[in-house]
């Protein structure tokens, strides 16, 4: 049984992210999407929120379970019995932290290796953060994430 962890932030999730979900689930048995619990980042949804909306947009996924998690990602990693850690790369920027990463997890536990999927080309540009840029003035969110989240993230802006 091969289990993998995407963790994330997820806040909110877009096509990006769903992307890079499908995708994974095809290589492994069971994808665990794992939200991360990180009161230091003043997220704009809670992690009850991120979770359901999540479960909501990957129903069609069978092979996926959606968690959330607290501490370090590689003893969750262990806890949850996976083997294999995936991340997302998009560009240069996110190369060098995620190298680190990835190495410092290696060192921790040899028995967990990071996988990394390079994004959709549609989606390169694509990141949370500018779904929230573009939300707080109002402005079309469609085309970055699943029309049933969009009325929610502008409700966190009105
Ligand atoms: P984090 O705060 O851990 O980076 P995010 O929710 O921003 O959380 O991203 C979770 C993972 O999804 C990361 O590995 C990130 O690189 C990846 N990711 C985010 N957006 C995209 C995208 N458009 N294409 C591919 N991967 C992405």
């Amino acid at each position: 049984m091969k289990r993998a962890i995407y963790p994330g932030s997820f806040d909110p999730a877009t096509f990006g992210h769903i992307d890079m979900i499908e995708r994974s689930a095809q290589i492994v048995d069971e994808l665990v999407v794992a939200v991360l619990i990180n009161s230091a980042k003043n997220p704009l949804f809670s992690v009850q929120e991120r979770v359901s909306m999540l479960e909501e947009i990957t129903g069609h996924i069978p092979n996926i379970r959606i968690t959330s998690f607290n501490g370090l990602l590689i003893d969750y990693a262990r806890e949850a019995d996976a083997s294999i850690i995936v991340r997302g790369l998009r560009a240069v920027t996110d190369f060098e932290y995620e190298l680190q990463i990835a190495q410092t997890n290696r060192i921790v536990n040899s028995r967990i290796d990071t996988v990394f999927l390079t994004t959709s080309l549609e989606y390169a540009y694509l990141s949370s953060t500018i779904v929230k840029e573009v939300a707080s003035y109002g402005g079309d969110i469609s085309h970055f994430v699943p029309e049933q989240l969009i009325d929610r993230i502008y409700a966190k802006y009105s």
